[in-house]
Parts: structure tokens; C-alpha cells; sequence
């Protein structure tokens, strides 16, 4: 069973052993997952979405 997938941050097993962040942007579809406390408090101190922010393609049409 699975949720739907919504743009934007989300956390996963933050109160359990090995959390898991994953990123998703809606307009370019870049997908980002972290996994490890470590990693996913950096990730979202630093905002993946502002981050994401300058890098974002979105797939355009080239023809
Ligand atoms: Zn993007």
C-alpha cells in the first residue's frame, strides 16, 4: 500500500532507527532520498526546496 506522492518534503521513521527524507520536485520531477539521522537533519536544516531551487530544470519541450 502507498500513499500517494506529493511534491515537496517528505519524512519517514524519524522517531525510529534510520530516518528516511525524500524530496520530490513537481515541476521538474528531480527526486532526492536520504537516509540516516545525520543526513536528513542536514537536509532539512539546508530546505531541499529553496536548495533545489536554482538547479530546477523543469523538462520542457525542445522541438
Ligand atoms: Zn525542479
Amino acid at each position: 500500500m502507498s500513499s500517494p506522492w506529493i511534491a515537496g518534503v517528505q519524512v519517514r521513521n524519524l522517531d525510529r532507527g534510520t530516518p528516511v527524507a525524500d524530496f520530490l520536485c513537481g515541476a521538474c520531477l528531480t527526486h532526492k532520498r536520504v537516509t540516516g539521522r545525520g543526513k536528513v537533519t542536514a537536509f532539512l536544516r539546508d530546505n531541499p526546496v529553496t536548495a533545489h531551487g536554482p538547479h530546477c530544470r523543469p523538462a520542457a519541450k525542445t522541438t
